[in-house]
């Protein structure tokens, strides 16, 4: 580790501390190539050798220059566990920030920070809003860069990364991806050094199992015996188990994850020693404690049998407790969503690929999966020191597929990763933005801007960029967010308000529209139904027999909903109000306080998708509030109040409690029930009474008697009253 300089004292010591010994091959590469003297590199190596700590050299580096680092994550719920992982430099001087929560807040908290983790959504949110700190940054990081190729969030991690390029001279850009097919292209577009390995720092076997036996890589096969009427996933669990392994299994849905669990746990649980048993079912109580939904249960039970699933419908928590449980060798076996492969580093001896297809609405039935995905899931397999070599393996029970799998995902080469920035939804909102932030006041300039994204360094459509930006062009001023005139183009001051509110500019064009029509009959409902029919929202699907239930739903209420309703002969439209409008009466339900497990149980949701549903639809509530108000509509109260109502989901007489720090929901009904109604009555509250109706929480009450503003919260020597607790009506 001597080779290491630039970096704070005392790193090199503490990264042997943690047993990095030696730099990875890739890692040493990446250090040759300047990573750590300011140089960008695109390090395209396979999942779990090492490119974290690559980014971590490069921050490190940064931070020692004086300079401020960004690290780009690709998933939300990576922000955390990321900033946690770095916050171990925390004794070299170096402070940590993660940015997560409503798009436009936070941007100057931040400023104090030496390196910031976020979304790319939220990069480019903050730079909308004129986070000055960006101008400091000496370093960015974007983790998982080959998901510039994803239709749906890839243009913004593209744009945000030629933004900040654009805007900071000299920014050193370190691009961590998985082995992509073009990983050269990638380097030519950000003007990067190139790592390119194919090193792992365990050896990888990877095969097919079909009939009695696991075909390897190496022409050789192995005996692996399917038992009459077991899976052939489940006979690989049992063989991994008698070679004292665990696996990881990868499937194609949420149900599917869950039922592959169950059934697993059978094989699974006739292992086990009496000890294991014990040690489960006190993993299964943590899981139980969490919440107590259906899925925990379901969840649970499998642990208890040494088995879990894994995919992003699980609250936190449980991801989290299976994770370790894994990682400690108690569970034996997860089945996972691809959710897993991306970002959780948690390996297995044996990675079995159960589902290599999917279904895809667009394409009409199911799809298999891209070659750089299946790679992304058998890098999972094998631990680094603790295993001989990890093993991957695809199934089929068709022999002709044998050969074909092979083909396909054993001796190919990933895709290439290209661009998907031309869709028209991803030029709309990101050139309002490029010409609200004043980053473009020409159409040439925008079109010089638009030059330094992967789109123009991959297209050899000369003309095509130049067309579709102009159509949007068109729509922008078509709804007066943009002037155009002779000396330029300008964002009005909607037009700066929806770039700033980060919403797709036709959800902004939806909800004027809507807010406009709004009177004295519009609902909570129907504000909820305004945010989930723009595009910002992913509605519910509509199974069968919900056409029927939604549309006499409709009948009942349209004059709840602003705006008209399209006719049913315009099928498509029509569909689409109604999955609003199923979308918007779960909200309904969690406002009026429906047990969660109820909702996810109506609506064929995980406990997850819920939270999920209410935070999109409080934020662009939230935006919906700021455009009323910027255009003096007179709906803005009943807008804001129905935005409370959702981030509580509580009804309106419990907002001003549910407010309170520490209470929310559920607490908030048992302290209405035992007659605190609002935020004074608690403060003047009796202080039995408060614990009584806290279940007799102590620690609770007494933060929650604090943040009200209780002159004296204290509970030492109150005892509950039994007449305000939860069972007592
Ligand atoms: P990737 O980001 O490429 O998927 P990670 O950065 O998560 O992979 O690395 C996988 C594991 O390897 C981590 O547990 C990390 O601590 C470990 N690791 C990384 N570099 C080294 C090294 N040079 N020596 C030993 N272990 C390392």
């Amino acid at each position: 580790m001597t080779e290491l300089t630039g970096l704070p004292d005392g790193v090199p010591e503490h990264l042997e501390g943690e047993g990095i010994e030696a730099l990875y091959p890739p890692q040493a590469e990446a250090v040759e190539r300047g990573v750590t003297e300011g140089e960008s590199l695109v390090a395209s190596v396979p999942t779990a050798s090492g490119k974290t700590l690559i980014a971590e050299l490069a921050m490190l580096a940064a931070v020692e220059r004086g300079e401020k680092a960004l690290y780009i994550v690709p998933l939300r719920a990576l922000a955390g566990e990321k900033a946690s992982a770095f916050e171990r430099f925390e004794r070299f001087g170096l402070s940590v920030g993660v940015s997560t929560g409503n798009y436009e807040s936070d941007g100057e908290r931040l400023a104090n920070n030496d390196v910031i983790v976020a979304t790319s959504e939220k990069v480019d949110s903050l730079v909308r809003n004129g986070a000055a700190w960006v101008d400091r940054l000496g370093c960015v990081v974007a983790d998982e860069v080959h998901l510039v190729d994803d239709a749906h969030r890839g243009p913004t991690l593209e744009v945000t990364l030629a933004k900040l390029r654009a805007r900071v001279e000299d920014l050193q850009t370190v691009a961590l991806s998985a082995t992509v097919g073009n990983a050269d292209e990638l380097a030519a577009w950000l003007d990067a050094e190139l790592v390119d390995s194919d090193w792992r720092p365990i050896e990888l076997r990877t095969g097919v199992h079909y009939g009695q036996a696991l075909h390897l890589d190496d022409g050789t096969t192995k005996e692996l015996p399917v038992e009459r009427g077991e899976s052939q996933t489940a006979a690989i669990v049992r063989d991994t188990l008698h070679d004292d392994g665990s696996t990881l299994v990868f499937v194609n849905s949420r149900r599917n994850a869950e039922g592959a669990a169950k059934r697993l746990a059978a094989v699974v649980e006739k292992e086990l020693t009496d000890d294991q048993r014990v040690e489960l079912a006190s993993v299964a109580e943590e899981i139980r404690a969490v919440s107590d939904t259906e899925t925990s249960e379901t969840l649970a039970s499998a642990v208890e049998r040494g088995a879990a699933f894994h995919h992003a419908g699980l609250a936190k928590e449980h991801r989290e407790l299976v994770e370790g449980a894994f990682r400690d060798r108690l569970v034996r076996t997860v089945c996972a969503t691809p959710t897993l492969a991306a970002g959780v580093n948690t390996p297995a001896r044996r990675v079995v690929v159960r589902d290599w297809q999917r279904y895809d609405g667009d394409a009409g039935g199911m799809q298999p999966l891209d070659v750089l995905e299946v790679h992304q899931m058998f890098g999972r397999a094998g631990r680094p020191g603790l295993d001989p070599y990890g093993e991957a393996v695809l199934v089929t029970d068709d022999h002709d597929g044998l050969e074909g799998l092979f083909d396909k995902y054993i001796y190919a080469d990933p895709e290439p990763v290209r661009s998907k920035l031309a869709a028209e939804p991803a030029l709309r909102t990101h050139v309002l933005a490029t010409i609200a932030t004043g980053f473009a006041t020409t159409r040439s300039e925008l079109l010089e801007f638009l030059d330094g994204t992967l789109y123009a360094e991959q297209t050899d459509e000369a003309g095509r960029l130049a067309s579709v930006t102009d159509d949007v062009l068109a729509y922008l001023d078509a709804n007066g967010f943009v002037e155009r005139d002779d000396d330029g183009i300008r964002a009005s001051e909607t037009g700066h308000l929806v770039s700033r509110l980060y919403v797709d500019p036709m959800s902004a064009a939806e909800m004027i529209h809507g807010l406009r029509e709004a009177d004295a009959d519009t609902t909570p409902l129907g504000f909820y139904h305004l945010v989930s029919r723009t595009p910002d929202m992913y509605e519910l699907y509509l199974r069968s027999g919900d056409r029927e239930t939604y549309t006499e739903i409709l009948y009942e209420r349209a004059d709840e909903i602003p705006g008209s309703t399209p006719s049913e002969f315009s099928e498509g439209e029509f569909e689409d109000w109604l999955a609003a409008l199923k979308t918007a009466t779960l909200m309904e339900d969690w406002t009026e306080e429906l047990d969660e497990d109820r909702i996810a149980e109506r609506y064929g949701v995980g406990p997850g998708d819920i939270r999920g549903k209410t935070e999109t639809a409080e934020w662009l509530l939230g935006a919906a509030e700021r455009l009323a108000g910027e255009l003096d509509l007179d709906c803005v109260r009943a807008v804001r109040d129905a935005r409370k109502r959702v981030d509580y989901g509580v009804r309106e007489e419990l907002l001003d409690l549910a407010g309170v720090r520490g209470v929310g929901r559920k607490r908030a009904r048992r302290l209405y029930r035992a007659g605190v109604e609002d935020r004074s009555d608690l403060r003047n509250a009796d202080k039995a009474t408060v614990l009584g109706a806290l279940r007799g929480r102590r620690k609770t009450a007494e933060s929650v008697l604090a943040a009200a503003g209780h002159p004296n919260p204290e509970m030492d020597d109150v005892a509950a009253d039994p007449a305000a607790a939860p069972d007592a009506d």
